[in-house]
Order: C-alpha cells, then structure tokens, then sequence
C-alpha cells in the first residue's frame, strides 16, 4: 500500500488546526458552530475536544487545515470498483485511492464484477480486501445469478456477509415478475433494490441520448422513454409490494416528474444524480467530436435535462448525489464511438462539479449539498451517519469551495482515466479526509 498511500498517516491521535465546521442540513439541530475557524482535537480516533488554540499533547501528530471547512464525511453510493475481474480497469486498492482524494470516507460499490458479487462469498472478499484502506466499502450484492435477470440469488446471506443493497447495475433488472420477487424479499430483509433503469426493448443499439444531435450526428440513440417506463414500472411495483426501489442515476425531466409524484404518494422511491447530468449535455458529443469519454449510460440528455436535475435536487425529489464512477482503460475506450463502453470516472471532480454548477450558481446551500454527499446515501442503505459530535468517532472530510486548480492526468487516482473532465479548470477541492483511524492528505499533484 506504500507508494499509493504516501500521503495516509495511521493516526488515532491528531490536533487539526484551522478549521471550520459545517454540518448538513438535517443534522443542523445538533447546534449551532462558529464560523470561524477552529481546532478539534482526534483522540483514539474519536472527536474529543473542538475549541480555539487547543494544546498540543505529546501523542498527537498536529495538521494545519488553513481555514478549510470539515464535515462529516461523505459517501459515494454508486460506483465501480471492478474487483474481482477487471483489475485492468480499477482495483479495490485504486477506487479506494481515487475516493479517498476526492473526499469520500465510503463508497458502495456495485456488482458488476467477474464473478458478479452475486453470494456471500464475493461480498466478503470486496470486504477483506477493503479492510486495509481508509475509505468504507460497502459491497451492493447482484438481485439475480451472473445479473442475467433470471435466477434470484440468494439475498439473506448476502446481507449476513455485508451486502447493504441488490442491483443488477449496468444491466437492469429486466423481468418485471423478477423485480416483483426481487422486491418481495429485499422488503422483507428491509434493503432497496437499486435498479439501472433502462427499457432494453427502447434502448438498444443507442450510442447516445436521441434526439436532435444524434439526427445530426447520424448515430443510433436511447430515448429517455426507455429509463422513464422503467421508472413507472418499478413505482408501481414498488407500489404493489410495499419495497423499497432506489432509481439509480436518473437523468431525464419526466423520471424525475415520476420519483416526485410517486414520493407523494407515499410510494418509497428514493433516486440519485450523478454530476454529468447535471452538468452537460448531448451536445457534448458534437462539439468533442465523438469524444467516449462523454459516452455513458444513461447517456447526456438535453438543457432541459439539466435544470430538471437541478430542480429535482432542490426540492427533495432527488435524495442522493452519487458519481457512477466507471473506470474504463484507454485501450477500452480509444476505439470509435459506438464500440466504445458506457461510463466515465468521477470520484475527483465529484466536489468541483457540484461546487460550480449548484453552488455557485445560487441553486443549492452548501449544507443541502452536503445533506445528499453525508446523509441521503447513508440512510437510503441503512448506514449509521457520522456527525461532528463530541465522542463521536471521526469521519471527516476536509474541502473548500473556492480553490481554482486544473484536473490534469496527474490529478487522477484511479487506475483509468476516462474523465470528461480532463485538461479543464476546477473550482473547489476536497482537501483531504479522516477515517478508519487514519488522516489522508490530499495534495494538488
Ligand atoms: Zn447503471
């Protein structure tokens, strides 16, 4: 772990200096801290002390923040770490790295792997294997064998070894009378089923979002009817069976019109938007000239889009920002468009996305961001959420909002670099974190 880690102290004692506090939305009545910056003090991995010029002891290691806020710490609930199997593309060991740098102290990561993380015993490998990093992993089992869609697998054990949802992710859960099953147990084991939302009948062959770029481009596209009539199907299962769906990584205005109606209802549908969707558009592939690292799935819809996303994010139809961090290798996506994979990486610019796009803009407070980062993801999967309590143990992320850095290759920590972000200007960072007992620096390679 040495040299990719050269910046994670083992550290259960440490005075960090300079800090400012900030607490998500709904944790705001846990009281009030000042906005000025402060001293907290780590002790046996535990938030002990917060105060103005603590003393350092002789145990602890001393970090100065320089007026960077902190909040508890944040957790990715979608993305790809591509062990077993794909460790060409992304390890347990470099997804944890790339989320570690990007602020996250917990990812969930999907079942896609080979094998898929379809029994117990894949889930528990993701788990040992994760044990040496400083970042929680929590393992989402598949809802069906190999996530052919057909034969349940067997959902109790996988949740005794650790699994915290199902998903068939990167493919969906196709059958409706499977989803129906599927929905009946995982109530019954009070866990959601996390369903790539994708019409197969509708979609295929589609390169990329359809409508009036890809006429022009000439290339095949997805509708956004074939997410949106799973979105209905799975509300209304949903609604038959008394389970809980979680929409994975919505992207088009009507879905999100669907999750808000149904949530009014009563219905428990909860959903999660990745940054590409609310941030670019179909047009991307025009103007990069049939870049794939715009390609993914669900593609890039249309301006629109966006500014539903947004507003989905401002009134709670959208609970969870998450990243659907998909590394693929550059020999993997050099190849024309409509051979390249779906899916981009996005656990580094995850916090400057949402810093320029909702925050800046005036869209969303920095503490409602912070809520669907730390709490959102956390109670959709049944996690306890960190807080800033004294006694509590600490799990933190360090970030600002306001330092300017450009993303080049030297900033990315994943094993691939399949960013549509590469080479550009970033506002806001995340500076560095603290979890499972060790402080991990990140500093602008
Ligand atoms: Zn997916």
């Amino acid at each position: 772990m040495a040299d990719l880690w050269k910046t994670c102290t083992v550290a259960p004692n440490v005075l960090i200096r300079n800090v400012r506090l900030v607490l998500p939305a709904s944790q705001k009545s846990q009281g009030a801290h000042p906005s000025t910056p402060v001293d907290l003090r780590i002790k046996d991995g535990k938030i002990a002390e917060i105060g103005s010029n603590l003393t350092l002891t002789g145990q602890e290691i001393e970090k100065d923040m320089n007026g960077a806020y902190v909040s508890p710490g944040w957790m990715d609930m979608h993305i790809h770490l591509r062990e077993p199997g794909f460790e060409h593309k992304e390890t347990i060991e470099t997804g944890t790295r790339s989320a570690a740098f990007g602020g996250f102290t917990a990812v969930a990561c999907m079942p896609n792997t080979n094998p898929a993380s379809h029994s117990r015993d894949v889930i528990e490998f993701i788990r040992s294997r994760a044990e040496a990093y400083p970042v929680h992993v929590y393992p989402i089992g598949a809802v069906t064998r190999d996530r052919k869609g057909v034969a349940l697998t067997e959902m109790a054990d996988m949740k005794e070894g650790g699994a915290v949802a199902f998903s068939d992710d990167g493919d969906p859960v196709f059958d409706s009378n499977v989803m129906r099953i599927a929905l009946e147990y995982s109530s019954m084991l009070g866990m959601p089923i996390i369903n790539h939302e994708e019409d197969l009948s509708l979609s295929r062959p589609g390169h990329m979002h359809e409508g009036a770029v890809s006429t022009a481009l000439g290339l095949e596209g997805t509708p956004s009817i074939a997410e949106e009539i799973m979105i209905a199907r799975d509300i209304l299962l949903a609604e038959m069976t008394g389970g809980h769906v979680h929409v994975a990584h919505i992207s088009t205005r009507r879905g999100v019109e669907l999750v808000r109606e149904a949530k009014a209802r009563g219905i428990r549908v909860t959903t999660e938007v990745c940054p590409h969707h609310f941030d670019l558009t179909d047009e991307e592939v025009r103007k990069r000239h049939f870049d794939t690292n715009v390609k993914m799935h669900p593609p890039l819809r249309t301006q629109d889009d966006v500014e539903a996303m947004i507003e989905g994010l401002k009134d709670g139809a959208i609970d969870a920002l998450c990243t659907d961090h998909a590394p693929h290798s550059q020999e993997e996506k050099e190849v024309e468009f409509i051979y390249a994979p779906n899916g981009v990486i996005g656990l580094d610019t995850a916090w400057s996305r949402c810093v320029e796009c909702l925050l800046d803009p005036g869209h969303l407070s920095l503490e409602t961001i912070l809520d669907k980062w730390i709490v959102a993801p956390r109670q959709i999967l049944s996690i306890p959420v960190p807080t800033l309590e004294l006694g509590s143990k600490a799990d933190l992320t360090f970030f600002n909002t306001d330092e300017e850095w450009l993303y080049t290759k030297a900033c990315v920590h994943s094993k691939s670099h399949n960013s549509p972000y590469l080479d550009q200007k970033m506002k806001g960072r995340a500076v560095g974190i603290y979890s499972k007992g060790s402080f991990v620096d990140n500093p602008l390679s």
